[in-house]
Parts: C-alpha cells; sequence; structure tokens
C-alpha cells in the first residue's frame, strides 16, 4: 500500500452537524452497561422513568411512544396510526424534510396538497388557515409541518398554525415532525394543540440514532381506534397498553433507553427554559458571525431563524461541498451538507445539544479558517462578532 495515510487528527472530532450531534459522555456511559431481562422488574423501572421523563420534555400529559427506530419510522408510525388511504392532507414545502415526508405520505396513498415554499420560509399559518376556510366539507383530515427544517434552518411558527386552524374551524388533526427541534427550541406538544408530535433520539435529545418517538394527543388516539387500516409494528395501542406497566410488546432498545435516561436527567438539570434560551443565544451568535463573513442566512424571515442551525449561503461560484471537504479534512469538523436542490450552495452549521460557548467559538474558528484553506472569499472577524455577541460586548460598541 503505497496509498498516502489520512490527515492524522489529534483530540475530537467536531462534529457540527444538525443530527446526529455529539453525545455526551454521561449518556454513553450511562448506555456502555449489561442489556437486561427487559420482562424483569429492574426494566419496568427505567421503561416507567423514561416514558415519565420525555412527557416532560414534550411538554405533555398524554402517552409518549417510544420506537426502536429512526425519525423516518416515528413519521410513517403517525401517519399509520391516524390516517388511512385515500385520506386528503395538507403539507407545507419547507425544505428537504418535508418533501421527503410528503413523498412517503404519497407512498401510504394519502393525497397530499402540498402548499409551494421557496425553502427560505416555514410553513405559512395564513395560507394553511385559508385552505382550510374553504375546505367546508372537511375533506382535509391532517394537517402535517415540520417545525425546525433541518435542511435549511427554517422553523415553523407552530402555535400560529394552531391558531389558524382553530380560526377556520376545522377538525383536521395536527401532526408536526419535531425531529431536529425537540430539546432544543421551545416546543409545546399539550399548550400547541397537537395531535401527533413526531421526534428522534439523534438531534436534541443527545442520543445516537435510534430512538422514534410520538407524542399522542386524546383526539389522536380517538383518531387511530377508529382507523381500520392495516397496521402492526407501528400500532399505538398494545404498546401504549404495554407501557402502563414499563414494558414494551417487543423486546424494546434497552441500552439506548439507558441513555435516554440519562439525556433527560441532563436536560432537567439544566432546566428546559435555559436549555433552549442557551440554543438561542448560540444562534444569534452565529448569525452575528455570518453577517461579519459578509455571508447570507438562507433563512429570510428572522421570526423563523432556528435555534438549532444555521443554513449559510456561500458566495456565487463556490462549491458549498468542497469548502465542507477542505473543513473536514483540516480541520476534523464536519459541517452540515446542502440537500437536494441546496446542493453545493448552502452548508449548515449545527449548533444544537450537548454545546457550550466555547464548542461554538471552536466550531466558528473552524469555520472562518476553513474560508481560507479553501480560497472563499469573505470579511474576516466572523469570530470576533460572535464573541462579541456571547459576551454582550456588540451592545456596548
Ligand atoms: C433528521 C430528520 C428527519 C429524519 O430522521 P431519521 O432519523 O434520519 O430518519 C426527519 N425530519 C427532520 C426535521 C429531521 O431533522
Amino acid at each position: 500500500m503505497n496509498e498516502a495515510p489520512a490527515t492524522l487528527h489529534t483530540g475530537r472530532h467536531f462534529l457540527q452537524i444538525p443530527g446526529p450531534t455529539n453525545v455526551p459522555d454521561r449518556v454513553l456511559r450511562a448506555i456502555d452497561m449489561p442489556t437486561i431481562d427487559h420482562r424483569g422488574p429492574e426494566f419496568a423501572r427505567l421503561g416507567l422513568a423514561v416514558i415519565d421523563g420525555c412527557k416532560r420534555v414534550f411538554q405533555t400529559a398524554q402517552p409518549v411512544v417510544i420506537y426502536p427506530s429512526s425519525g423516518t419510522g416515528a413519521w410513517e408510525a403517525a401517519i399509520l396510526n391516524t390516517l388511512s388511504p385515500g385520506d386528503r392532507v395538507l403539507m407545507a414545502e419547507t425544505g428537504h424534510f418535508a418533501t421527503l415526508w410528503r413523498k412517503m405520505a404519497e407512498k401510504l396513498k394519502l393525497g397530499v396538497e402540498f402548499q409551494p415554499g421557496d425553502w427560505r420560509h416555514g410553513a405559512d399559518p395564513a395560507t394553511i388557515g385559508a385552505r382550510l376556510a374553504d375546505d367546508r366539507g372537511h375533506a382535509i383530515k391532517a394537517v402535517m409541518v415540520v417545525h425546525n427544517e433541518t435542511s435549511t434552518g427554517v422553523t415553523s411558527r407552530i402555535p400560529e398554525i394552531r391558531r389558524a386552524i382553530d380560526q377556520a374551524n376545522h377538525p383536521a388533526l395536527f401532526l408536526v415532525d419535531t425531529i431536529s427541534s425537540l430539546g432544543s427550541i421551545d416546543y409545546r406538544h399539550d399548550e400547541w394543540g397537537v395531535d401527533v408530535t413526531v421526534a428522534g433520539s439523534q438531534k436534541g435529545l443527545m442520543l445516537p440514532p435510534g430512538l422514534g418517538f410520538n407524542a399522542v394527543s386524546d383526539k389522536a388516539l380517538a383518531a387511530s381506534r377508529a382507523n381500520a387500516s392495516p397496521r402492526s409494528y407501528w400500532d399505538w395501542q398494545e404498546i401504549i397498553a404495554a407501557n402502563r406497566t414499563g414494558y414494551w410488546p417487543y423486546t424494546p432498545a434497552t441500552n439506548l433507553l439507558y441513555g435516554l435516561r440519562e439525556a433527560l436527567a441532563m436536560l432537567e438539570e439544566e432546566g428546559l427554559a435555559n436549555v433552549f434560551a442557551r440554543h438561542d443565544r448560540h444562534a444569534a451568535a452565529t448569525r452575528a458571525a455570518v453577517r461579519a463573513w459578509g455571508m447570507d442566512i438562507l433563512c429570510a424571515d428572522p421570526r423563523e431563524y432556528s435555534s438549532a442551525l444555521t443554513a449559510v449561503m456561500m458566495p456565487q461560484g463556490y462549491d458549498a461541498d468542497h469548502y465542507r471537504g477542505v473543513v473536514l479534512d483540516r480541520f476534523d469538523m464536519s459541517l452540515g451538507t446542502g440537500l437536494a436542490k441546496l446542493k453545493g450552495t448552502v452548508f449548515r452549521i449545527g449548533h444544537l445539544g450537548h454545546f457550550n460557548d466555547l464548542t461554538l467559538m471552536g466550531t466558528l474558528a473552524g469555520v472562518e479558517m476553513g474560508f481560507d484553506a479553501a480560497g472563499v472569499p469573505y470579511t474576516p472577524g466572523g469570530v470576533i462578532a460572535a464573541m462579541n455577541s456571547l459576551t454582550g460586548r456588540a451592545e456596548n460598541l
């Protein structure tokens, strides 16, 4: 083998994609335990603890179903339990993930109305409300929205969409994907009147990939009971029944549940309000850096800036993936790629999960040094602008 050795990296890899995110040592150690009998008494204590803790993070008193699955599995579970082939649903084109959820809905034979979007804005409450007001026969069975569109760094205004549904006096179920927002951006399943909240383990929850979640309202549960279309593995009823005593109808992902118990404890020790404020602060500092570099943020509406990630538009004529490759090679940092139609023109900085001021500063220093290394034109000073934003010095300058 005469191949040149791969660049030798020391220290920690910076995994600054918007999921999977960096897993805290505490969580890794919690997972590193013998697998126990999932029918035994010790397991029931674990099962009850994680279900209870999840309710606090989803901000719900209603059932939270945990699947051994990726987020995509939890998407499918939300659809299969509440909807049947032929049902009409209203979705909004916020970006790549909304488009993927739409494709799944179509494969499952739903009739999807996809409100077009420019991938720089969230789902529009007014457009959704107007369409529902028009639907006097209540043909639309569900409104399905991605809360934090991970491909664009745009966060849709869920409470406003709820109000639009209510103002139209429409009975449609409200299904929301929080896969990249839960545990990072304020989200309230009960208060915001969401019927199914879909989540995953590997983003704000700081776990490895492998758990999917559905928080389920009474209305969604009733819809699932009335829904005759076939499903088995994903069916809520049996799981919720077994969960009452802390068990699952099949073998759960025991070791990931150990990790979940620890991650929930970390979120609660910090306090959810503080977790959200921390993400807001890091996102604001990131935007200060991007502006100082003379670059544009993909999200076009300041009300919809994501606190979990920032998508940065590359200067014209420079390839984002080439730049990302240089950053990975030189600094051992992974930045998020531009997905689908954003390929090459956008890169994404993940600032969610297990993260602090210095992780942010290290990340932004890697981004800024990467511009030089890759020959990308920029105005120096983004790192200092972010530092001033974090220290509060920006306001006094
Ligand atoms: C990551 C993500 C998904 C897909 O989740 P997987 O775990 O990869 O199946 C869906 N929606 C959003 C908003 C995401 O961020």
